[in-house]
This record gives structure tokens, C-alpha cells and sequence, in this order.
């Protein structure tokens, strides 16, 4: 079944659309999926049956839209989720961590 884009309305078979997926943030178990279309990014989460759009907060989670995709499944793991439909599973890797600052040359002394 097709997954909209709730920017511009355009509508993804699930090959096109999960591989859109990237940026997992397990903290927060949230993925970032921007449209291929139109260029937006939302954030949404992955659940058993259905993808849920909406914003993280502190503490917490505002979903604000519902897409049911009947057989979605999700697995998650250290690094990555993996979301599973159809017998395709795709790979969505962990937001990279930002490396600490290394320390630049010295100067002036
Ligand atoms: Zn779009």
C-alpha cells in the first residue's frame, strides 16, 4: 500500500519510501524520513502496523498523525532498526554520534 508524504501528498511504495528512512535515534526511538519529492523531513516513529509522525519533546512524544501500513514490523538493535514489510527488510542506521571536538593545533604560543 502507498505511504503519503504529509508535506506534499505525493504517495511511495514502501521500496521507495523506507529507504528514505535514516538518522535512528534509539534515545529517543525516533527516525528521520525525508521525502524524496519535496525535500521535507519528518520525524516519526515505527510501530507494529503503523508509522506515527509527530515531534519528540522532553520526556515525551507529540504524535500528531497516523499512517497504518497493515504488516509493518520493526526490530530494533544497538546501532540500527530494522523495519521489516513484505518479507523486504530495510536498515535504518543509528544517528551518527557527534565525535567529540578534537582538539585543533596549538596557536600563539
Ligand atoms: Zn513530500
Amino acid at each position: 500500500m502507498p505511504i503519503p508524504c504529509l508535506a506534499c501528498d505525493a504517495l511511495f511504495r514502501p521500496d521507495e519510501y523506507f529507504p528514505a528512512c535514516h538518522d535512528y535515534d534509539r534515545r529517543a526511538d525516533l527516525v528521520s524520513w525525508t521525502c524524496p519529492r519535496c525535500g521535507n523531513r519528518d520525524e516519526l516513529r515505527v510501530f507494529t502496523g503503523e508509522l506515527v509522525y509527530g515531534h519528540a519533546r522532553r520526556g515525551g512524544f507529540d504524535a500528531e498523525n497516523r499512517v497504518p501500513v497493515p504488516g509493518l514490523r520493526r526490530r530494533r538493535h544497538d546501532a540500527r532498526l530494522d523495519i521489516t514489510l513484505d518479507g523486504t527488510t530495510w536498515r535504518v542506521p543509528a544517528r551518527a554520534r557527534r565525535p567529540a571536538k578534537a582538539p585543533g593545533p596549538l596557536r600563539g604560543l
